[in-house]
């Protein structure tokens, strides 16, 4: 352990806050901070940094945020986003509601003005009550204001966010802590290593056994993966699970690659159907809100014919939405591995008749899309651009993908299959609009593999800047801009027969990749497949920042993407 120690005038070593901070980190084997220096963690940053700590430094705290959350997905450890007082942590904020919503564990700690002052209301700088803003928006708050109390300070952070389902975390950490001094050996014994933080959560054996008889009962069963299963980490039993079944699967967009997207029980190009279609319903570590219609309506098919099972660590989630008929609660590795075990080895597959019907549709749809992704339209559109990313990831299965927009992402998740677990990343719960180059950033941190962001134009505006922390840090990561002139496309038109154009309308025939130019990076103007499909192979190869303007018909897609139907006025007319 390095000896950063103030040494005071009686010759007893100590220890400051933010020594004990970064030493609790560490003990934790925590080793990344993603954060954005200022008053009053400036030092801290530096610190962290000088005693081994990997430091990655943001233009705006929303995408360290959004950084630390990914990598919490991807790692089961709690991402560390690191903000200054009231305005930062605000700009932090954000993120961390949206880990939370996602079940992604993060810590965002942040600085913030002294209590007393905050408390009496008498105007500190950057003065906020911070601890109250930030509670309801996630899953955990605590402030410690005594050196002494950091170790178990960290420690709470640390259980919260992954224990149980997991989730953000606020740390709020007053200026004066930082400075405090204590003994250095009290300061060290008062650390804790949390044993154990995420304990397994071992469904009851009666639960394993309603499941198992649902299931063996069922005509015409589904499986339907979540991002909680991808977060699971239970990668070999998922696809036992699967195969020794014979169950045809969905994966949710996040759990796209759990089985590869061309594994023959994939029903994604089938999906209308078998969600229709289907009698028994296994939800592994997905929820039923609005991204499965609530598990009702017309999507669902005939009312009342349907059962479902769902694994969920979480109790409270089960008849969130609907009846769940076999609620499976535990963690997911612990449920499948419950159900692996409880199958037995004469386990009856699916009627062929089910799962035939599902491939035959599965090839009409599978053709259909070769046969529009094999046309070369000029300008290039969604689908002739992104048959380029499909090919790179096909050759390149460890490639990681970030993706967001309206369009850009629903033809993305359709059109680009993925490989392996955990290599997609994307708006997920709340459909949010500005992750992608804070998510960028950490699949290159966490993973060390290339990554390709595949970015609409209107989404990428959010965090575009942050382009510079990529060049900064030098990161494998090739954004490519879907640029179609504005949010949903360049087409639309002022009414009021006034000079400004319409509100979803952007500059026409931007130049996103003289932006990356600015930073050292490599821009590219892409007009047509093959040009697009050069400049990414020579992204991946070389491994530079690279941003790719990908010029694609403004008139192509929808207004809002697949989620038209959740705008007023188009909801009214439907
Ligand atoms: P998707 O958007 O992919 O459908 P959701 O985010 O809606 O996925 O659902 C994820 C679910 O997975 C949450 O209900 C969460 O409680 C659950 N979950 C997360 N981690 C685990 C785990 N390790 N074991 C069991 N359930 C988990």
């Amino acid at each position: 352990m390095a000896e950063k120690i103030v040494t005071e005038s009686n010759n007893n070593p100590t220890i400051d806050g933010f020594h004990l901070v970064i030493e609790a980190l560490k003990l934790n084997d925590i080793h990344t901070i993603f954060g954005l220096p200022g008053i009053p963690i400036t030092d801290l940053t530096r610190m962290a940094q000088a005693e081994g700590m990997r430091v990655i430094s943001f233009r705006h705290e929303q995408h360290a945020g959004n950084a630390a959350a990914a990598a919490g997905f991807l790692t089961q450890k709690p991402g560390i986003c690191l903000t200054v007082s009231a305005p930062g942590f605000l700009n932090g904020l954000t993120s961390l509601a949206n880990a939370t919503v996602n079940c992604f564990p993060m810590i965002l700690i942040s600085g913030s003005s002294e209590r007393e002052i905050v408390d009496l209301q008498q105007g500190d700088y950057e003065e906020m009550d911070q601890l109250a803003i930030a509670k309801p928006l996630c899953k955990a708050a605590y402030r410690v204001l005594h050196a002494q109390d950091i170790g178990v300070g960290i420690a709470r952070a640390i259980r919260s966010a992954v224990s149980g389902r997991p989730g953000g975390v606020y740390l709020d950490f007053p200026a004066k802590l930082f400075s405090q001094t204590m003994d250095a050996l009290d300061g060290r014994q008062s650390l804790i290593k949390v044993v154990d933080p995420a304990p397994r959560q071992i469904p009851a054996a009666d639960a394993v056994q309603r499941a198992l008889d649902l299931l063996k009962s069922a005509k015409r069963p589904l499986i339907l993966l979540g991002k909680g299963a991808a977060y699971a980490q239970a990668d070999a039993d998922i696809l036992s699970l699967v195969e020794k079944t014979g169950i045809p699967y969905l994966p949710m967009s996040m759990a796209k690659g759990l089985l590869p997207d061309t594994h023959p029980q994939s029903a994604s190009a089938a999906r209308s159907y078998v969600l229709a279609e289907a009698d028994v319903v296994m939800l592994v570590g997905a929820r039923l809100n609005w991204l499965l219609s609530h598990g009702k309506g017309k999507t669902w098919g005939a009312p009342n014919a349907k059962q479902f099972i769902q694994i969920d660590i979480e109790p409270k989630e089960i008849d969130s939405n609907v009846a769940i008929a076999a609620p499976l609660i535990g963690d997911i590795g612990s449920c499948v591995s419950a159900l692996l075990a409880g199958m037995g080895s004469n386990w009856t597959k699916p009627p062929l008749e089910w799962t035939k019907g599902i491939f035959e549709r599965k090839e009409k749809n599978l053709s259909k899309m070769a046969a529009t992704l094999a046309l070369n339209p000029s300008p290039m559109n969604f689908h002739s651009a992104l048959a380029v990313v499909r090919n790179m990831v096909a050759a390149r299965p460890d490639i990681m993908v970030i993706n967001e927009g309206a369009n850009t992402l629903d033809f993305t998740r359709s059109i680009v299959d993925m490989y392996e677990p955990r290599k997609r990343l994307d708006v997920g719960t709340w459909g949010i609009m500005g992750i992608g180059m804070g998510f960028a950033v950490a699949a290159a941190v966490v993973t060390n593999k290339p990554v390709i962001a595949i970015e609409g134009d209107s989404a990428f505006g959010f965090s575009g800047m942050e382009i510079e922390t990529i060049c900064r840090y030098n990161l494998p990561v090739c954004v490519v801009v879907f640029n179609n002139n504005g949010v949903y496309g360049g087409m639309d038109v002022n009414t009021s027969g006034g000079n400004d154009v319409a509100p979803t309308v952007f500059v026409k025939g931007a130049r996103y990749d003289k932006i990356i130019e600015a930073f050292g990076g490599v821009g590219v103007h892409a007009t047509n497949p093959h040009e697009l499909s050069v400049a990414l192979h020579e992204a991946i190869s070389s491994g530079r920042p690279t941003l790719i303007n990908a010029v694609i018909d403004e008139s192509a897609g929808t207004e809002s993407g697949r989620i038209t139907k959740l705008n007023p006025q188009a909801a009214s007319k439907t």
